[in-house]
C-alpha cells in the first residue's frame, strides 16, 4: 500500500504524532499485554488533541486504512491489536492526557481518554472525591480503554461497571466527525443514549476522546479482612451476611481458592520476592472483604468484626484475619492482584472471564469441574474474582509437572465451559469484553436477534468497516 497519504498526514500534525516501523520502535504498542497476539501495524498514530485525531480519522478514511484504537494496551481479549501485515494503523491516545476539570459541587470530572485510571483517581482524591472504579491494571489502563471495554473491577459491587459512571462523552465518529457530548447534567433523555452505545463497543464504533464522569465522596475510614472457608456455598452465606450487616459500606468481596494463594507464593519466590500467606492454615476457599465509609466517625472495624464473629460462631467460616495496619491491607491486596500473573508459573493456563447468577456459583463450579476432569484428568481449577457480581475468572491450570497438558484440549474445554455458562444463564464475556479472543464464541452464543441488531448498528455507524474491524462483530 502506498504510504504517500501517511507522509502528507505527518506534515500537518505535531512532532511525535506518527511512528513508523521502518524508523521508530513500535514494540510497546504492538506487543499485547498477555503476549497472545502480536500486531504488525502500518504505523502508530499518537494524537495530542481531539482535533488532531479527527484529522487522522479523515485521512485514514480517505486512504481506506483500518484504525485500531488503543489506550494502555492492558486489555485481555486482543481488542487493541492490529491484524494483517502492516495494513492497519494503531491510534494510541496516551498523549491526550489532560484532566480538563474537576467540579466538586456537582461531583464530576472531565478527563481526556488517555489519562491513566490511577492519575484520574488521584486527581479526584485531591478534591475529597473518589473515582469509583479500580482494577489491578489501574496504573496503565486509560479512561478511554476502561470505557471502551465497560470495565468492571473490585468496586463494581458498590458502584457498577464503568458505564454507570459516565455522564457524557466526547468522541470522534465516522469520517472524523466530532460528537460534543460532554454533558455535565445527569438527566438527559434527549434522544438515543449514544454514550451507552459507545461504552463497551471496544473501539468498533469510533474513538472515545474524553468523558465526564460521576464521582462519589472519598472514603475516610476503611477495614479489610481475609476469611477462610470450606466451600463456595459458605462464601455465598458469608456474602449474604455481609450484605445484610454492612451493605452500604461493602466495597469488595473477592473469592480466592487456596491454589491461587499457593501459586502467588511460588511465583513470587521464583522472582526472589517474599510473600506470606494471610491465613495460618490453607482453607480451600478464601475471601477478601473491604468496607469503607466517607463518615470519619463510622465504627467500621467494630461492625466488620462483630459481623464476622457472628458467622464464625455459626460455623460458616474457618478462619478470619482482620487487617491491623496499612501494611496488612497492602499484603492482602498484593496477594489478590498477583493471581492473574502467577498462574503462568505452572505452564499454559486457560482463562475464561464468565458470569453466572451469584447464588448458582457453587453448583456451577462443582458441575463444570466434573466435566473438565473427564477432558484433562488432574487439571486444577483456579476460579477467582468478583463473586458478588456473579463474575469469576474461571481459570484452569495444568496438572503438576505437565505444563502443556491443556493446550491440545483447548477447544473441548472452552466448549464445555461455555456450554455450562449458557445452561446456567450466564455470560461468556463478563467484564474483559470480546475483542478477537471471544469473537467466534459470541457469534455462537449470542441471542440471534441481538446479533442482528449489533450488525445493523455497526453498519450504520461504521459503514466502511474501518473502526477496529474484525473485533466483536
Ligand atoms: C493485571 C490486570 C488486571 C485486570 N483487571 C481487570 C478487572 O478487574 N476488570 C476488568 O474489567 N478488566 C480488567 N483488566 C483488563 C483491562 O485492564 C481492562 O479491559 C481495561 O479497561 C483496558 O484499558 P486499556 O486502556 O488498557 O485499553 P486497551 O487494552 O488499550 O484497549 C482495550 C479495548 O478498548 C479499545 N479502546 C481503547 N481506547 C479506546 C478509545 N479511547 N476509544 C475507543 N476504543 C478504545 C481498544 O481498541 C480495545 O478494543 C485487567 C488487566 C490486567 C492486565
Amino acid at each position: 500500500m502506498s504510504a504517500d497519504w501517511l507522509e502528507a498526514l505527518e506534515k500537518v500534525l505535531s512532532p511525535g504524532s506518527v511512528l513508523r516501523p521502518d524508523r521508530d520502535d513500535l514494540g510497546a504498542y504492538e506487543t499485547e499485554w498477555r503476549g497472545r497476539y502480536h500486531s504488525e501495524a502500518l504505523a502508530v498514530l499518537r494524537p495530542d488533541s481531539t482535533e488532531a485525531l479527527a484529522v487522522m480519522v479523515q485521512s485514514c478514511t480517505q486512504a481506506g486504512v483500518p484504525m485500531v484504537p488503543q489506550g494502555g494496551n492492558t486489555g485481555l481479549v486482543g481488542g487493541a491489536v492490529a491484524t494483517g501485515h502492516r495494513t492497519q494503523v494503531i491510534i494510541q491516545l496516551g498523549r491526550m492526557n489532560r484532566v480538563r476539570q474537576v467540579d466538586p459541587a456537582s461531583a464530576l470530572m472531565i478527563v481526556d481518554a488517555g489519562v491513566p485510571v490511577s492519575v484520574a483517581q488521584e486527581k479526584a482524591k485531591t478534591h475529597g472525591l473518589r473515582l469509583p472504579i479500580d482494577l489491578a491494571s489501574s496504573d496503565s489502563a486509560m479512561i478511554g480503554g476502561i470505557l471502551a471495554t465497560n470495565a468492571g473491577g473490585v468496586l463494581t459491587i458498590a458502584y457498577g461497571n464503568a458505564r454507570s459512571l459516565v455522564v457524557g462523552l466526547e468522541a470522534v465518529l465516522a469520517d472524523g466527525q466530532i460528537w460534543h457530548g460532554l454533558s455535565e447534567v445527569r438527566k438527559d433523555n434527549a434522544g438515543y443514549a449514544l454514550k451507552d452505545l459507545l461504552v463497551g463497543s471496544e473501539g468498533t464504533l469510533g474513538f472515545i476522546t474524553a468523558a465526564s464522569l460521576a464521582l462519589v465522596p472519598a472514603p475516610k475510614v476503611s477495614a479489610t479482612a481475609w476469611v477462610g472457608l470450606k466451600s463456595v456455598e459458605a462464601a455465598l452465606g458469608l456474602l449474604d451476611q455481609m450484605r445484610s450487616d454492612l451493605s452500604d459500606h461493602l466495597r469488595a468481596f473477592e473469592l480466592i481458592p487456596s491454589l491461587a494463594v499457593e501459586l502467588v507464593m511460588k511465583a513470587r519466590q521464583a522472582q526472589g520476592l517474599s510473600t506470606r500467606a494471610i491465613l495460618d492454615a490453607p482453607c480451600p476457599w478464601q475471601v477478601l472483604i473491604a468496607v469503607d465509609s466517607s463518615d470519619p466517625q463510622a465504627p467500621l472495624e467494630e461492625r466488620l468484626m462483630s459481623s464476622l464473629m457472628a458467622v464464625y460462631e455459626a460455623g460458616l467460616v474457618e478462619d478470619v484475619v482482620v487487617s491491623q495496619s496499612e501494611s496488612d491491607t497492602q499484603d492482602m491486596w498484593l496477594m489478590r492482584e498477583s493471581i492473574s500473573d502467577a498462574q503462568q508459573i505452572e505452564g499454559f493456563a486457560l482463562k475464561h472471564d464468565i458470569s453466572v447468577p451469584t447464588p448458582k456459583f457453587g453448583e456451577f463450579i462443582a458441575q463444570t469441574e466434573v466435566g473438565l476432569q473427564k477432558i484433562v484428568p488432574g487439571l486444577r481449577l483456579c476460579a477467582f474474582g468478583h463473586l458478588a457480581d456473579g463474575n469469576l475468572h474461571f481459570n484452569l491450570v495444568p496438572p503438576p509437572g505437565q505444563p502443556d497438558a491443556l493446550r491440545p484440549h483447548e477447544e473441548a474445554i472452552v466448549d464445555w465451559v461455555f456450554g455450562q455458562v449458557r445452561a446456567f444463564n450466564g455470560s461468556i464475556a463478563a467484564e474483559h469484553g470480546v475483542g478477537l479472543l471471544r469473537r467466534e464464541a459470541l457469534r455462537e452464543y449470542a441471542d440471534p436477534t441481538k446479533w442482528w441488531a449489533m450488525r445493523q448498528i455497526k453498519q450504520a455507524l461504521d459503514p466502511k468497516d474501518l473502526f477496529n474491524p474484525g473485533k466483536i462483530v
